[in-house]
């Protein structure tokens, strides 16, 4: 399954004239596998003995260019330092208080919001966000 992720993201790159150095290669690869909406520095520390000439700015550039061609979206949350997301599919987060874990889930779009909001405020409304926040499971079992 994310092998097949990981085929279909690289056919994107090379459609879209990105070079697949082996670096590149390597974060695309730890986000499908990880799920877990790493940072950019998660992500340097958990390559950073595979590619030691890697730095934290190297990485955050090949995020930009997976930004740039939809492959993650970012997630931003105030000052803390921006969340990377490989599923690209319209879902929600559940966040946890303690741990700071981000976990995938699905419910039917809220359209109906988007379009009282639209009438509400005036704004073209183009997207949204939705959080539930919480303990996880792993949290709750260790109390
Ligand atoms: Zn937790
Ligand atoms: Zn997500």
């Amino acid at each position: 399954m994310s092998d097949h992720r990981l085929r279909e993201a690289l056919d994107t790159l090379k459609d879209s004239g990105v070079r697949i150095t082996p670096q590149r290669h390597a974060v695309l690869e730890f986000l499908i596998d990880s799920m877990s909406h790493p940072t950019a520095d998660d992500i340097y520390k958990a390559l950073e003995s595979k590619f030691p000439n890697m730095s934290v700015a190297t990485v955050y550039n090949n995020l930009r260019v997976f930004r740039e061609i939809g492959l993650v979206r970012e997630l931003t949350y105030g000052d803390s330092s921006s969340r990377f997301d490989c599923n690209t599919s319209e879902h929600y987060h559940a966040i946890c208080n303690n741990c700071g874990k981000i976990v995938d889930f699905h419910y039917p779009s809220l359209d109906e919001v988007e379009s009282l909001a639209e009438q509400v405020t005036g704004f073209d409304v183009s997207n949204h966000r939705m959080e539930v926040y919480g303990i996880c499971e792993e949290c709750k079992s260790k109390h």
